[in-house]
């Protein structure tokens, strides 16, 4: 049994940054880049029409309020291409996002046809009578919006909805991204059944698996849930070895000291070096944090947390969150959650010999906020901990704290809603 302290350090010890991956377009979206993305074509790839209406070649078109009586030569809709060249005389009915044909450089917008022409095809004569008209008019020239070989985002951009568009563009079906933390959840216990079932007598509905895997997401980290694994060596082992393709494997249950517990062992046989088990901590002292090396890959850190759901949460909070934080190279000061002092406003209990985490409420009172504990019955009880605004954090020494003493309280996820 290590101190709580000490644990935590170990794990910021063990984890280091995961290098850039590089990952397909979309699965980058709200990432930074960690490589340019250099454009594969220009933008416009051609000179391409903005308007509906008849490409011309502006030399030819009379200026001023003088009408052209043109020839319309071919039909272009977007998609379509032709080789017939346009010339004095001659016009191509063309569609917004054709390619300009060859002799062509303008468009007259279809609303310039006079007498009722405006719908003449190739092989038709079309009149149009263009005031304003310049050459070049609405047509977007190639490369005017980017170029081949331009470096249209930079290393260190965000990537949005804009950016994933514009890389799309540019060609780029992969990016070269920070990397988005892996999380793989597996629940042991053969007495665990999915949430959708209707547990029988002795059954548990499986707790964890849910809340970790939403856990994981809060961090910006992207969960794989691995489901249920019986107490059994085999299926213990194939599930964890499937878990270690990931980052980080967060497994629970099967860690203490029951004839079942089989966890300890089988991350062993698998490689996995431990590097604490138990932790003077409540809830919590199950936990055990191990590290998978391997030479040609980053390492995949191990927690075996406890079954207890409130347990399984409050190591989750205090190990793992500092994990996940570390692998996505965020700085030292969003490793943890915030922590604040606080005025009691009933009695909390420590525990003799471990240091304590008690759910609470927090308000702001005149003079600083106030924690109020809620009736909680410990490690299996998620009631107490759905809606708290914190967790008092009391030192080993057994005294029960009053009210009106100041604590130090864990604050929960602010994105996450308390009553
Ligand atoms: P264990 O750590 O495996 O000894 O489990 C401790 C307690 O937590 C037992 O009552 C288990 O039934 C319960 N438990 C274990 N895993 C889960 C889970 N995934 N969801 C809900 N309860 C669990
Ligand atoms: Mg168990």
């Amino acid at each position: 049994m290590i101190e709580l302290g000490d644990a935590i350090a170990l794990v910021e010890r063990t984890a280091a940054p995961l290098p850039p991956r590089r990952v397909r377009l979309l699965d980058a979206c709200g990432r930074r880049l960690a490589a340019a993305v250099v454009a594969d074509c220009d933008s416009p790839p051609w000179d391409r029409a903005m308007m509906d209406g008849f490409a011309v070649h502006g030399a030819d078109y009379p200026a001023g309020a003088s009408v052209a009586e043109l020839d319309v030569a071919v039909d272009l809709a977007a998609g379509d291409v032709t080789t017939i060249g346009i010339g004095a005389g001659v016009c191509a009915r063309i569609m917004t996002g054709a390619p300009i044909p060859p002799g062509a450089d303008s468009v007259v917008p279809v609303e310039a046809a006079v007498d009722g022409t405006g719908r003449a095809h190739a092989g038709g004569r079309v009149r149009l009578e263009d005031r304003r008209f310049r050459i070049g008019q609405h047509v977007a020239r190639q490369g005017a919006a980017f170029r081949r070989g331009q470096e249209v985002l930079a290393a260190g951009m965000r990537l949005g909805a804009a950016e994933i568009g514009l890389a799309a563009e540019a060609g780029a079906t992969h990016v070269v991204a920070e990397p988005r933390v892996r999380v793989a959840i597996l629940s042991t216990g053969s007495e665990l059944v999915p949430p959708t079932a209707v547990p029988a007598f002795g059954q548990t509905r499986n707790s964890n698996g849910p809340m970790l895997a939403a856990a994981v997401p809060l961090l910006d980290a992207e969960p794989v849930t691995l489901g249920i694994a019986a107490d059994r060596p085999e299926a213990i082992r194939a599930a964890v070895a499937q878990g270690l393709a990931a980052d980080v494997l967060v497994l629970s249950g099967g860690v203490s000291a029951g004839d079942l517990d089989l966890v300890p062992a089988i991350f062993a046989r698998c490689g996995v070096q431990q590097v604490f088990h138990k932790v003077r901590l409540k809830p919590g002292k199950p936990v055990w944090f191990g590290v998978l090396r391997r030479d040609a890959a980053p390492p995949t850190l191990v927690f075996g947390l406890p079954g207890n759901p409130a347990s399984s949460l409050v190591c989750f909070e205090l190990f793992v969150r500092p994990a996940i934080a570390i692998l996505a190279g965020r700085p030292r000061d969003a490793w943890h959650l915030p922590r604040c002092r606080a005025r009691l406003v009933g009695p909390a209990k420590a525990a003799a010999d471990r240091p304590v985490y008690l759910p609470c409420r927090l308000r702001d009172a005149a003079g600083g906020r106030e924690a109020e504990p809620l009736p909680w019955t410990g490690s299996s009880d998620l009631l107490g901990l759905a809606g708290a605004g914190g967790l008092i954090a009391l030192p080993a020494g057994g005294r029960t704290h009053e009210a009106g003493e100041e604590v130090e309280v864990v604050l929960r996820d602010v994105r996450v809603g308390s009553v």
